[in-house]
């Protein structure tokens, strides 16, 4: 009873998408070239197991048979149609171990394959029925049409349904959801036009591949089948109606020629699809492993730290200070890079959320350069600030002191001995704040790369630093929809601008 619903669901949905799919002037009566039915009878088998195979076959003898294939025809065509989504599931999952994905390259050639073999089940069995009993005359005609519906409704439908299954974290960046607006907009303008103004010699189905490429490495597998699908429907709609580039003959041989421009393009979003899946996993992995090693350090310097704090107490002897001073400034150099590095995979995973509220972003500086004051005198710097009044932001508080902590500290390491300057300012849209050292300055071809991880200017070697300061600060405001840069020049000092939206 409990499998009855399921049973029943795919019976009527793979005789329903059969009934369409004859329509499309089936080579022979049965051969069609656009066949649903497949690709849904092995996401669903994938999905709910082989015990729906008879489900399949009483389908596909129901499709058949009421559509005029004899019932020894119709029982054969059932057989080869049960047995391809139950052999091409069951390899799937043996090839892949039971993950049943399509996050690696070695999985989505494998799904190819199997795809191709499984279609070849059905069209062959089917193929040769009609034959025996009569119904078709020309076998190398149909089986082509056949194979290539099935392979095709096979590595279309089975990617999307599947991949559609698990999550989608859509990035939170206004920036990332303008593109998914215009790529969306771009690929079903461009897909129309190139399926329906054939005179124009611009409109080439070539731009469908790059404008695929765009959608599966920007926004992942997603996006990459739901495109595909987008494309295939405006595709088969206008070859169907007598539109496009693939007109050439009948409409099953313009369709066979469109099947051929989809294999090619499916081919293309699977592969790129896994290829950047994959990378993905292996930043995950990095980032993982970056996570846990520092948790796993922190616990033991803080032991060393308190260790080292009860030992300063005690009398020792010069030597042993100058050491216990040596192991202190090593010490606090490790803690501060096992924080760094705890702060880039929290923010970088993005699972600890930045919480964001109304806050003053003029008074934030006020506090952080407060603290500051022991350092500047020491580092014979003064600190001008031109804040203008409560100026508001939205943001998280203790993420933004760090940004404005991280380029203070900066302004102070390269530009000590000579005054520093931050200002703050609001326009209608944004929100601008800037911290001006007069120092050592940065050259052009540094400016970009200061950003990234453990990058830092050969002019700054002489100061202790881990290059993760910036980066940090760029993820921070990344994460705040703003934006981070600076300018300089050698010698001159630098200014370092952060832009937030207001
Ligand atoms: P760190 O200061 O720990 O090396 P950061 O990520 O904060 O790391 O900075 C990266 C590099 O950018 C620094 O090593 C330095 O070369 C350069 N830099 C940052 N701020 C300034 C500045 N105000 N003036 C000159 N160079 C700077």
């Amino acid at each position: 009873m409990r499998n009855l619903f399921p049973f029943l669901a795919l019976f009527i949905l793979y005789l329903g998408t059969a009934k369409l799919g004859f329509l499309f002037d089936a080579v022979g009566g049965f051969a069609s070239l656009i066949w649903p039915p497949s690709g849904i009878a092995f996401a669903f088998l994938l999905i709910f197991g082989p015990r729906f195979g008879l489900s399949v076959f009483l389908a596909a003898f129901v499709a058949n048979y009421t559509s005029g294939a004899s019932f020894i025809a119709a029982t054969g065509i059932g057989i080869g149609n049960m047995l391809e989504p139950m052999i091409g599931c069951y390899l799937f999952r043996h090839f892949t171990k039971d993950r049943v994905s399509f996050s690696r390259v070695s999985d989505v050639l494998a799904f190819v394959l199997i795809a191709v073999f499984s279609a070849a089940i059905s069209a062959t069995v089917g193929t040769m029925s009609l034959q025996l009993s009569g119904s078709i005359e020309d076998f190398s005609k149909a089986w082509p049409a056949w194979w290539m519906g099935d392979l095709n409704s096979i590595l279309i439908l089975v990617p999307f349904i599947l991949i559609w299954r698990t999550r989608f974290d859509f990035p939170n960046l206004a920036a990332k959801k303008i593109e998914a607006l215009v790529l969306t907009f771009l690929i079903i303008l461009i897909t129309t036009m190139v399926f329906t103004q054939s005179g124009f010699i611009y409109w080439r189905p070539y731009w469908c591949h790059l404008l695929l490429i765009w959608a599966t490495l920007r926004f992942n597998q997603h996006a990459a089948t739901l495109f595909m699908m987008i494309i295939t429907f405006i595709a088969v709609w206008a070859t169907t109606m007598g539109l496009g580039p693939f007109q050439l003959g009948s409409l099953s041989q313009s369709l066979l020629y469109l099947q051929l421009f989809l294999f090619s393009l499916a081919l293309t979003a699977l592969f790129f699809g896994a290829i950047n899946k994959e990378r993905e996993l292996a930043l995950q992995a990095r980032s993982d492993f970056v996570s846990i090693a520092s948790h796993e350090l922190k616990t033991p310097l803080t032991v060393l730290d308190i260790q080292m704090q009860i030992i300063k107490q005690t009398n020792l002897a010069p030597e042993a200070k100058v050491a216990l001073a040596n192991m202190d400034f090593h010490l606090q150099r490790l803690n501060k890079l096992v924080a760094s590095l705890l702060d880039i995979s929290q923010l970088e995973s993005g699972k600890i959320p930045i919480v964001k509220g109304e806050l003053n972003l003029t008074e934030l500086i006020q506090s952080v350069a407060s603290h500051f004051g022991e350092y500047l005198k020491r580092e014979r710097c003064t600190l001008s600030l031109d804040l203008e009044d409560a100026v508001l932001v939205h943001g998280n508080q203790y993420r933004l002191e760090q940004v404005i902590t991280n380029l203070l500290m900066n302004a102070i390491k390269y530009g000590a001995g000579r005054p520093l300057r931050m200002g703050l300012k609001r326009t209608d849209y944004k929100i601008l704040m800037s911290v001006e050292d007069q120092g050592m300055g940065i050259g052009a071809e540094d400016l970009e790369r200061i950003f990234e991880r453990f990058e830092r200017v050969n002019t700054a070697k002489n100061t202790q630093g881990l290059g993760l300061g910036l980066y940090i600060a760029k993820e921070i405001i990344l994460a705040h929809d703003g934006r981070i840069w600076a300018e300089s020049e050698i010698g001159k000092g630098s200014v370092f601008w952060v832009e937030l939206p207001a």
